[in-house]
């Protein structure tokens, strides 16, 4: 491979005290790059691991000169890794797995071949059997995709993870998202580019334990909520309408009470003030979040679409934001 030239794919794989598992990988992805024909480059981004990760990520850099190594300073999470790594990463094709062999790396050389002969920029991974998953896990994840998906009308698949090949184009839309928390498996079919898919059998972690503990899972799941939906930010106007009407309904309760005489002086006024004062502030509270949830969108800072094809320029692809 010459060093002087950008490679024709990447392969980005964050890893998090993955001692156990690095010398599996490389028994089975070396051989599988090679397979490919294509030049490549192998960019592990270290998560700030504590193990011997580094220590044996310096002597697979040694034997193999493909590899490049990105360490971070301290862990910032798989999400994050990830993000480095395409920042890093050379490749016309960058392809993202996970370093514990649960998606095989012989997968890739076809994600390749499809993306090259059907002109695709995105071809996700789609695990066809999760029953190497736990029913736990299984269960949450649909339940979770769909909400996402119903909330935020991303055409995210619940059985694709981050194991897929993405072009140069698409690596470089992401990479100039500003955005911080991003979910790149929700961001990813977001950008619109043409995609398709490889199934493949989503394997056992081949050694070590899994880097995930339930707590990321619920950040990944606040970050994919938060960035997708403005949904939670609306809780108080809805709360407020609720809250109005009931106010409403009271007052009217209470009037009739009273005009029949059967309540306490004082309890009317007081009980139609309280309700239609939490109600006005729920509606104040909302009306904020309305215009929050639009400086966090403005922040974000996502490309509101991509020009596929104008017939006035050359074939472009990027909208207006560059
Ligand atoms: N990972 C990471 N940083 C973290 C947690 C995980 O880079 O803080 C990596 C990990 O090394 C692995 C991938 O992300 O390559 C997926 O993690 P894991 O396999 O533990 O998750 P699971 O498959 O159990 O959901
Ligand atoms: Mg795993």
């Amino acid at each position: 491979m010459n060093p002087d030239t950008d490679p024709e794919l990447s392969v980005v794989i964050p890893m998090y005290n993955e001692e156990e598992v690095l010398p599996l990988l490389v028994d089975r992805l070396r051989p599988t790059l090679e397979a490919t024909g294509a030049t490549y480059e192998v960019v592990a981004v270290d998560d700030g691991s504590t193990d011997l990760t580094p220590a044996l990520l310096q002597r697979m850099h040694r034997d193999w000169d493909a590899v490049r190594v990105v360490r971070l300073r301290a862990n910032a999470g798989h999400q994050a890794a990830i993000s480095a790594g395409l920042v890093s990463a050379r490749g016309d094709y960058v392809v993202t797995i996970d370093a514990d062999l649960q998606d095989p790396p012989e997968v890739i050389g076809e994600m390749l071949s499809l993306a090259r002969t059907d002109g695709l920029d995105v071809v996700y991974g789609v695990r066809n059997d999760r029953s190497t998953d736990t029913v736990f896990k299984r269960v949450t994840a649909r339940a979770f995709y769909s909400l996402i998906r119903r909330m935020s009308g991303t055409s995210a698949q619940s059985d694709a993870g981050d194991f897929r090949l993405m072009s140069r184009a698409t690596v470089d839309a992401i990479n100039e998202l500003p955005e911080h928390n991003r979910v790149l498996r929700f961001i990813v079919p977001a950008l619109g580019f043409p995609s398709g898919t490889v199934e493949y059998r989503r394997e056992e972690r081949a050694a070590g334990v899994s880097k995930y503990p339930l707590l990321k899972m619920l950040k990944l799941s606040v970050d994919s909520l938060t960035g997708f939906s403005m949904a939670p930010l609306r809780l108080a106007t809805l709360l407020g309408i609720g809250g109005g009407v009931l106010a409403v309904l009271l007052g009217i309760f209470a009037v009739v009470e009273s005009v029949m005489g059967k309540v306490v002086a004082g309890w009317t006024s007081t009980v139609v003030i309280v309700a239609a004062v939490g109600a006005a502030q729920l509606l104040c509270l909302g009306l904020l979040g309305e215009y929050i949830g639009r400086m966090y969108t403005q922040m974000q800072g996502r490309p509101t679409y991509f020009i596929a094809y104008d017939s006035l320029a050359a074939p472009a692809r990027r909208g207006p934001t560059d």
